[in-house]
């Protein structure tokens, strides 16, 4: 992010739709550039380098999937798609695109701000503040790392490291980094933020209802989030690792999910 403004590339077709979002957006503060193509909107993200972009996924010329990846390689923005169909952005979830989070249509500007809000509430990767603040707990949530794995405070210049480990897996919370076998694991910000918050009391289970509070904030009921984030987080670990890895994850029947034993994967 740049200076205090926010910036947003919207990529829509529909142009009742993109007016919406582009309104709902503009009210939030945001300086917002529009696209009614994937090629444009391509162009408009490497131009302008926004912190958030909202793609359609029915896009006249590219696949909204598509476009969500090129997006991915060439920026760190947010990414939301947005899809007229339920069943597509289940789908989607499964694909591993890299967006942040996903809309249906229709949607109230009001929910679009609600999701966009709880998206940048979420941490970001910083360079050093200068500031000799100290940052407030890593995670969201009651549990601290006392609880389960090992965790490491390093202090260098006035910014805090927190490294939390649990077995062959390795979470720096400042940096935004995961690894397994110290090689580094590429996860989205929403699944960096699950694995960073299963990992912060590993012997806890975590509900799907508190890891959703925890990660979208307050007032979602969608507990299916949490679960398409969990198998996707799932297959990117047990990828890993010179001989792979078993699914670091455990599910406890009828509650959510918590970390195995560390000697387990
Ligand atoms: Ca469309």
């Amino acid at each position: 992010m740049r200076g205090s403004t926010r910036t947003a590339v919207v990529v829509e077709d529909d142009d009742d739709i993109r007016e919406l979002i582009t309104h709902s957006l503009t009210m939030q503060g945001f300086e917002v550039s529009t696209a009614s193509s994937g090629q444009a909107g391509l162009e408009l993200v490497v131009a302008t380098d926004p912190d958030l972009v909202t793609l359609d996924l029915g896009l006249p010329d590219l696949d909204g999937i598509e476009v969500c990846r090129r997006v991915r390689d060439v920026s760190q923005a947010y990414v939301v798609m947005i899809s007229a169909r339920t069943d597509e952005i289940d789908r989607l979830m499964g694909l591993e695109i890299g967006a942040d989070d996903y809309l249906t249509k229709p949607f109230s500007p009001r929910e679009l701000q609600a999701r966009v809000n709880a998206m940048f509430r979420r941490p970001r990767t910083s360079g050093p503040t200068g500031t000799d603040e100290a940052p407030g707990p890593a995670v969201n949530g009651s549990a601290s790392a006392a609880t389960g794995g090992s965790a490491e405070i390093a202090t260098s210049r006035g910014t805090t490291t927190e490294l939390l480990r649990h077995g062959r897996i390795a979470v720096d919370t400042e940096g935004r980094v995961a690894t397994v076998d110290e090689q580094e694991v590429d996860l989205t910000r929403t699944e960096f933020d699950l694995l960073s918050t299963l990992v912060s009391a590993p012997r806890r289970v975590w509900s799907r209802a508190v890891l959703l509070d925890s990660l979208w904030g307050p007032g979602w009921s969608e507990e299916h989030l949490v679960e398409v984030h969990v198998g996707n987080l799932r297959r990117k670990l047990s990828r890993l690792g010179p001989d792979g890895m078993r699914a670091p994850i455990r599910t406890v029947r009828g509650v959510g999910y918590r970390m195995e034993e560390p000697d387990a994967f």
